[in-house]
């Protein structure tokens, strides 16, 4: 039996529970040593039977007298065990587990832990966890610190701990340290076989917490090494083009937009003209807030591109957001006679002859297009991406060695945390402001009884302001792509809310329609022809519709903070005032002062932030959107563990002679983006 050794060597797992084990990211049994507790019952007061006091958890050990099953009137099956030990005798009571019978051996010694109460006026432990020590043997599930694990459908905490029993004392023995005493005595830090130990075996909780958090530094420190690596490895390709612009040119274009520059666009539009201009390509990531004005900033870098005689591609992840990109191009360009086309699952709509600028969907990767000299790729709304469509295109673009700049850009705000951690090795140009003339959106919670004086008042607004709407169908499931469910549900509301909206034209947006119908139902929004535009969530963030100054999102709880303000918007682009009407039917307190944080005038940043503070982590609703990766034993919002995991991370790059066993734990695989 080794670390490496699969879970299916074990006895009495076979297919069945691979696959379940496999749900939780166990399938070695190195997997299942690291498969953290999250929280534990104290069942460490071992009473004799006669000191038992009501309402207390505790545990007990001693002779099963009887165990049988009876039955209510009421049809239900309940299960009374008698147990005793020298000092007397108290009964078991479990509801509806009529296995136990046969589970639990008549006249053998057992330890039961739970909560003493009265039943049927008797004192009694009440669905007690169970074990037999007839042999002596040391408990598993009762009489100490018991962790409870991460769970899945029919795999307990239970079962994990009898498993983890049973390798836990063979292989806790392989687990060989790799970091440097240096590290863990500064930090106070258990070695990695003590901090096993402390997690799934503690005396004290204070001890389950120190090796708990031993063990998510290791994790963090992990995802940051790749990171730096990645960094590393990058500046040691060459960029395909140098680019330098010259600074008149540059003024001259700005001075051709229809619009000042925001400081912000100025800084990032330098800092990327200042990446260009190395000998190693740029990685930056754009972040903005929807409306922040990205677009501007990528089509600078498209331009210095341009002006040093080379082509670039900007790919985004829908059909309408290529075409809205291209039309927006051309738009700035046209001063210029720059050759920009449309490359989608459609077809490709190009000037005559060649193109500097290509913009389109992922049909970018997939057809064949003369991309000779390609200085820049601009990936938008990166995270709609998988990791391999990105190093596609990046690599479609590349010659052998050498890489086109890339700049990547997302409408997420992405913690600073998480940015640490996993963004590490990309450079970051922040537009922390939105263009001037935008009106804060007024935003209301709306509980279910106020339903109905909601939509009169969309109904008295459209006629009178001649205003649009949109309408945000529920998050049914949580997936980066639109599920048939959603789909569904979008359609259903849709032919509701038709009615209900009587004489208005109401449109539906959603992404399993064709591209012409998309288009035409956009067009006809953007047009003023619809008046209430309903749409799934996960769909075309990025429309630009200025007379849409309404926006209610149902079932507002299930969405992130950061996802809310980022659907929101789409609408306060216009002179006229926006209204974001957040629906929900929950009460909790959580949810309602998690939901007015939006009404306060929050960047996407602070509510990020918020978002990871006040949800739970494990219940990070929106992560999977955000494409963060889900750490399994850290918490983004452990913010001092994971400055302290940077430096380490630093300290280990910089000097890998003082870090040998750790470095070689680093896997060239292991390096590729998250
Ligand atoms: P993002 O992609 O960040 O959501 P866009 O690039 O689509 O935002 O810009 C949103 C709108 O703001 C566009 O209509 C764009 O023309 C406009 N815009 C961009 N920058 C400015 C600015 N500095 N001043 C005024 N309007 C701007
Ligand atoms: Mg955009």
């Amino acid at each position: 039996m080794e670390l490496s050794t699969p879970v299916t060597k074990l006895p009495l797992v076979g297919p069945t529970y691979a696959r379940r084990l496999e749900k939780l990211g166990i399938e070695k049994l190195e997997d299942l040593l690291y498969h953290i507790p999250h929280r534990y019952l104290d069942y460490r007061i071992v009473s004799t039977i006669e000191s038992v006091q009501i309402g207390e958890t505790v545990t007990i050990q001693g002779n099963v007298d009887s165990i049988k099953n009876i039955y209510t009137k009421f049809g239900k099956k309940i299960q009374l065990a008698e147990i005793s030990d020298v000092t007397g005798s108290m009964q078991s009571v479990w509801f509806n587990q009529p296995y136990l019978v046969k589970n639990i051996r008549k006249g053998e010694r057992y330890s039961f832990s739970g909560k003493a109460e009265l039943f049927d006026r008797k004192m009694s432990l009440m669905s007690p966890e169970y074990e037999n020590i007839e042999n002596n043997q040391n408990t598993v599930h009762t009489a100490r610190l018991v962790p409870i694990y991460p769970e899945t459908a029919r795999l307990s905490s239970k079962w994990i701990r009898g498993k983890i029993a049973a390798v836990f004392n063979t292989l806790i023995n392989e687990i060989k340290e790799y970091l440097p005493d240096e590290i863990l005595t500064k930090s106070n830090f258990p070695t990695i076989s003590e901090s096993l130990k402390y997690v799934h075996y503690p005396n004290e909780l204070e001890e389950a917490e120190r090796g708990r958090e031993r063990l998510a530094f290791d994790e963090l420190l992990f995802y940051q090494l790749k990171s730096l690596y990645r960094k590393n490895d990058w500046q040691k390709i060459k960029s395909i083009y140098s680019l330098k612009v010259d600074k008149k040119i540059l003024e001259e274009f700005k001075k051709g937009l229809s619009f000042t520059l925001t400081v912000s666009q100025e800084r990032s539009i330098q800092e990327i003209l200042t990446d260009i201009n190395k000998d190693y390509p740029m990685n930056r990531l754009l972040e903005g807030d929807v409306g922040s004005g990205k677009t501007i900033v990528a089509a600078a870098g498209s331009f210095a591109a341009f002006i040093n005689g080379f082509q670039s591609v900007f790919m985004a992840p829908t059909q309408i957001l290529a075409q809205q990109h291209f039309n927006t191009l051309k738009n700035i360009f046209d001063l210029y006679k720059v050759r920009v086309s449309l490359v989608t699952s459609e077809g490709i709509k190009a000037d005559l002859g060649k193109s500097d600028i290509f913009v389109g969907t992922h049909a970018l990767i997939h057809k064949k297009l003369d991309f000779d000299n390609v200085a820049l790729v601009v990936i938008d709304e990166q995270h709609r991406f998988g990791v391999e469509q990105r190093a596609h295109l990046v690599k479609k673009t590349g010659k052998g060695r050498r890489s086109p700049h890339i700049l990547t850009m997302t409408a997420t705000p992405i913690p600073r945390t998480v940015s640490l951690t996993v963004y590490g090795d990309l450079d970051l140009s922040t537009l922390d402001e939105l263009p001037e003339g935008r009106k804060p959106i007024t935003t209301w919670l709306v509980p279910p009884e106020k339903r109905e004086g909601a939509y009169g008042w969309i109904r008295e607004q459209i006629q009178s302001k001649k205003i649009q709407a949109f309408i945000i169908c529920p998050l049914i499931e949580e997936s980066q792509i639109e599920t048939m469910k959603q789909i569904k549900a979008a359609t259903v509301e849709y032919e509701k809310l038709k009615k209900v909206f009587r004489p208005f034209n109401v449109g539906l947006l959603h992404g399993r329609q064709s591209a012409k119908l998309k288009n035409e139902v956009l067009d006809a929004f953007k047009k003023g022809k619809v008046d209430i535009l309903v749409s799934t969530p996960v769909v075309e963030v990025g429309i630009d519709v200025a007379n849409a100054t309404i926006m209610i999102i149902e079932a507002a709880e299930r969405f992130g903070l950061a996802q809310l303000h980022q659907l929101r918007g789409r609408i306060g682009r216009g002179e006229k005032k926006s209204y974001c009407l957040l629906f929900t039917e929950s009460k909790s307190q959580n949810v309602q002062s998690r939901l007015n944080a939006l009404k306060e005038n929050k960047s996407g940043f602070e509510l990020a932030e918020l978002d990871l503070k006040l949800r739970g982590p494990g219940e990070m609703f929106g992560t999977k959107q955000h494409g963060f990766p889900e750490l399994r034993i850290a918490h983004w919002s452990d913010t001092r563990l994971i400055q302290k995991a940077r430096n380490a991370a630093k300290e280990a790059i910089e000097n890998p002679q003082n870090f040998p066993k750790l470095i070689k734990k680093i896997e060239p695989h292991d390096i590729a983006p998250n």
